[in-house]
């Protein structure tokens, strides 16, 4: 993605360096870390450049928030606030921006930017996971408000979520994919109970999340009734092409497999040659991460991020394997078995042991791997589409 010494910049681009510039030469002096400099950030449109002025963007095109984010942190600027917030950032915002009503929009923006107000994906059920559309939770209109009835499973962060994103059936009479509304949850709201859920990696990142009798004001809800399905779309879409260009972005696991090669006491050539294919890998995910964000235009992610989230999914596993081996029989040795609910959720692992446990999920959180061939089949290659006996 890097611009050539010849190449011209685009309008968009000079426009970026521009507010990036002028933004840091106001902030050269205090931290670069607490809330005011992010709500700076956020005023500066340099929060997600491709927003809307005045929500955190400039309006840019979106494949420039790589060139924004990498000058922002040769600056020194600190992202905790996206690392403990990263379903707010990468997954709710986007959707916000499509479908929230502009007065909702102006209030919860800067908040979950600055990691204030953190936000979970409500979206999962006992009963509907791959099958998103088969949602049993209930909302029931009652006056100003919805009453909320209902069970959901494997909420990443919502022990320490402030919203919940969430989507509830509010007409049980139209074909399922049209009965769906989505609101925004007050997680501290009575009737809203979070109980953590165990992962392999001995840390309870995801709960389930029972809702009895919840009320939900009107002005909550995101979109129109019955409108819920739009907004599943747009945030899944968003959930994959984050997912995929978080992990695909990293150069720590390259680095991790060249020192992890250096340090191993059992080389071989099989091994020489996993290490090669792994690093290689990594290469063509950062290349295929930049292409995916060239693609898109602001609000719009196609079907074709279901293509990211795939290949990064398959292979992290391969390459957490290949880091996992490096160290012999010591990866069998899991020492750091901390058995809390942590404050953020890491995909990007260092330890090879943790990194090897938590990759398994990759190929199920965003939309397991064989969905998203059926979403690569059918809405990107044009195949005929599975069966559906509903
Ligand atoms: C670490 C992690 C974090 C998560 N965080 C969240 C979160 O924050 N919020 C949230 O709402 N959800 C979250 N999830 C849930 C995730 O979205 C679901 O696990 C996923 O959509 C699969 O649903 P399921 O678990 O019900 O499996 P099922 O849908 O029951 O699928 C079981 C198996 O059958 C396969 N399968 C199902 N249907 C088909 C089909 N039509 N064709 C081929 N194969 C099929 C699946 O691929 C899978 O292998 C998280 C999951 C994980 C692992």
């Amino acid at each position: 993605m890097g611009l050539g010494e010849h190449e011209a910049k685009s309008p968009d681009r000079m426009r970026l360096e521009h507010a990036i510039e002028t933004f840091l030469a106001t902030r050269s002096s205090g931290t670069r870390s607490d809330v005011a400099f992010w709500g700076a950030q956020f005023d500066a449109g340099l929060a997600w450049v491709a927003h809307p002025i005045g929500l955190g963007g400039l309006g840019v095109s979106p494949e420039l928030q790589a060139v924004a984010d990498e000058r922002l942190l040769a600056a020194g600027v600190d992202r905790s606030n996206i690392r403990r917030n990263q379903i707010g950032y990468g997954i709710v915002a986007p959707a916000l921006v499509v479908h929230a009503a502009s007065v909702l929009q102006a209030q919860r923006l800067r908040p979950l930017f600055t990691s204030e107000e953190r936000w979970c994906q409500l979206f999962s059920e006992p009963g509907a996971g791959s099958d998103l559309a088969a949602v049993a939770t209930s909302a029931v209109r009652d006056g100003d408000c919805w009453v909320v009835n209902g069970q959901k499973v494997w909420t990443s962060m919502a022990h320490a979520a402030r919203w919940g994103l969430l989507l509830a059936r509010t007409d049980p009479s139209v074909p399922k994919h049209r009965g769906i509304t989505a609101f925004m949850v007050d997680m501290h709201a009575a009737g809203v109970e979070v109980r953590p859920l165990r992962q392999m990696t001995g840390e309870a990142e995801f709960n389930e999340v029972f809702l009895t009798s919840v009320r939900v004001p009107d002005g909550h809800r995101i979109g129109a009734v019955g409108d819920g399905w739009a907004v599943a779309k747009t945030t899944l879409a968003n959930e994959r092409t984050y997912l995929g260009s978080l992990l695909s972005a990293r150069t720590t696991a390259a680095d991790g497999l060249l020192a992890g090669w250096r340090e191993c006491e059992a080389r071989s050539d099989v091994l020489r040659d996993r290490v090669v294919q792994a690093y290689t890998e990594l290469q063509l995910l950062r290349w295929l991460a930049g292409r995916d964000a060239a693609r898109r235009t602001s609000g719009s992610v196609g079907p074709e991020s279901a293509v990211l989230k795939l290949m990064m999914a398959e292979s992290n596993k391969r390459v957490t394997e290949v880091g996992l081996d490096l160290l012999g029989s010591d990866g069998m040795i899991y020492g750091s078995y901390v058995i809390d609910a942590p404050d953020e959720a890491d995909l990007t692992i260092a330890e090879p042991r943790k990194a090897f446990l938590r990759a398994r999920a990759n190929s199920l959180e965003g939309g397991t791997s064989e969905i998203l061939r059926n979403v690569i089949g059918e809405r990107v290659l044009g195949l005929p589409s599975e069966p559906r006996p509903q």
